[in-house]
């Protein structure tokens, strides 16, 4: 076999977060399956997953909706490999970034604070620890924060967060072990092209990438994020086949204020507005108390955590701005003032002050129409697997959806129930 042709059980395209953990199914849920991991750069260089904040948060998810129980499903495994983690000697944090902070989404108003009552009660009998906090308990609990009287907050304790670099780091390192069985590879800056059917059989059979082309005896995966819907219609051009995902890039601003020691937060923070922030279509105006406009492409919502090195981390903004990855000060500005509205500590300072400790993330999250993301068998595409469009939850989603494509890959009885997931009819 020659250098540039080579063969595998399973090629992966996409080395975000959700194709690496995919990888790693493959590699640790079986004894002798070999994987390619193919990227046009290198993890957490383009896509969203070098961008993420990283909560791993249950609070803003509705008990019962079509991603619940996968959300659910990907926060136990997310806590049992960090619990995994520590048995094997490490700590969670220095690994993953991990931290067990909990969540707090706050109200400020009392039509906000009975939807928070309400949203408790469900999450409860959905089987988490959730309590409601009145203003008092919540400032006890988080005394940076500034809150009216008729304020409270959804509290969360269970609720997690990683650092999304580390975490990508932690995953690659483990799927490279795998190469010295000759079962892992990795193509980086090596972008997928094209598929390629067999004459004989006219199944997909091989990626072609710049550089190789990689056989595939049992899958090929496509996870290229926001990437997605374009590379599929470049991939399947030379196949007399259409297929139009609806996938597209959800631009999202960051910032980090490095090494802050004027406010310290003891848990993760979102303010209620978040909920409708995520899921608001391109001109949706329900929005409660995150702010929208720019013609209703544009939403900043509250969102601060500490993260594993101390620095401060204010989201975030949703807009669709095609693949621009360039940096708005305007909205830099904006969600600066938003994290103001909550923390008077911040008022006391300008971001010409930090001019020196500040850094911004962008990130294009993978945006679905409806909401879900697109998990399954591509139609018409034997052996072509998508997992991508999970927007603003694709940390959180990571190790349930890999477990679910290497199940549905591999024939084993499924966990979840796929179907709101599935490519027929959403695409
Ligand atoms: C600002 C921000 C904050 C966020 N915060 C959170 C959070 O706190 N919690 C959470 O759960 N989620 C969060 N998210 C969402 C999360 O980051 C994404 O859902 C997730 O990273 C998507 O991962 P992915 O692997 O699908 O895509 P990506 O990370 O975008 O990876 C796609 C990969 O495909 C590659 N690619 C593209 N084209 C090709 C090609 N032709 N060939 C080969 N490879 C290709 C790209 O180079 C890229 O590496 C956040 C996102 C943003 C932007």
């Amino acid at each position: 076999m020659s250098a540039s042709s080579l063969e595998f059980d399973v090629v992966v395209v996409g080395a975000g977060i959700i194709g690496l953990t995919i990888a790693r199914q493959f590699l640790m849920g079986s004894d002798d399956l070999s994987v390619a991991v193919v990227d046009a750069a290198v993890p957490c260089s383009l896509g969203a997953t070098g961008a993420g904040q990283g909560y791993l948060w249950m609070g803003h998810k509705n008990p019962g909706s079509d991603k619940w129980e996968l959300a659910m499903r990907s926060k136990r495994l997310w806590d049992m490999l960090a619990v995994s983690i520590q048995h094997q000697g490490m700590d969670p944090l220095d690994v993953l970034g991990w931290k067990r902070t909990g969540s707090l989404l706050i109200g400020r108003t009392q039509e906000e604070v009975a939807m928070l009552k309400g949203r408790v009660k469900l999450l409860s009998e959905a089987g988490l620890r959730a309590e409601y906090l009145s203003a008092s308990d919540l400032l006890l609990k988080e005394p940076s924060l500034e809150i009216e009287k008729e304020g409270g907050a959804a509290f969360l304790p269970d609720d997690c967060q990683l650092d999304a670099r580390r975490a990508a780091a932690f995953i690659e390192k483990e799927n490279r072990h795998f190469a010295s069985k000759s079962r892992y590879a990795e193509f980086y800056n090596d972008p997928a092209l094209r598929l390629l059917r067999s004459d004989k059989s006219g199944e997909v059979e091989a990626v072609q990438t710049s550089k190789n082309t990689l056989y595939c005896k049992k899958a090929v995966v496509i996870a290229a994020g926001s990437w997605s819907g374009s590379l599929m219609q470049n991939l399947v051009r030379e196949l007399n086949t259409r297929l139009d995902v609806p996938v597209k890039p959800r631009k999202g601003h960051l910032l980090v204020i490095e090494n802050f020691k004027e406010m310290q937060l003891n848990h993760g923070l979102m303010e209620v507005g978040y909920v409708d922030h995520q899921t608001a279509a391109p001109h949706c105006t329900s929005s409660v108390s995150s702010v929208m406009d720019q013609g209703q492409t544009l939403s900043i919502s509250m969102t601060a955590t500490t993260d594993a090195m101390g620095n401060l981390v204010l989201g975030s903004s949703r807009e669709f701005a095609g693949f621009n990855m360039e940096v708005d000060d305007s909205i830099i500005e904006r969600i600066w003032m938003r994290a103001r509205a909550f923390f008077p500590s911040l008022r006391e300072m300008s971001l010409t002050d930090l001019t020196k400790s500040r850094k911004v993330r962008i990130g294009l999250r993978p945006y679905m129409p409806d909401g879900k993301p697109i998990i399954g068998p591509v139609p018409g595409l034997s052996k072509v697997v998508l997992a991508t469009g999970h927007e603003g939850e694709g940390l959180l989603l990571a190790l349930g959806t890999a477990e679910m494509v290497a199940d549905m890959v591999l024939g084993n009885p499924g966990k979840l129930d796929y179907a709101p997931f599935s490519v027929q009819g959403r695409c």
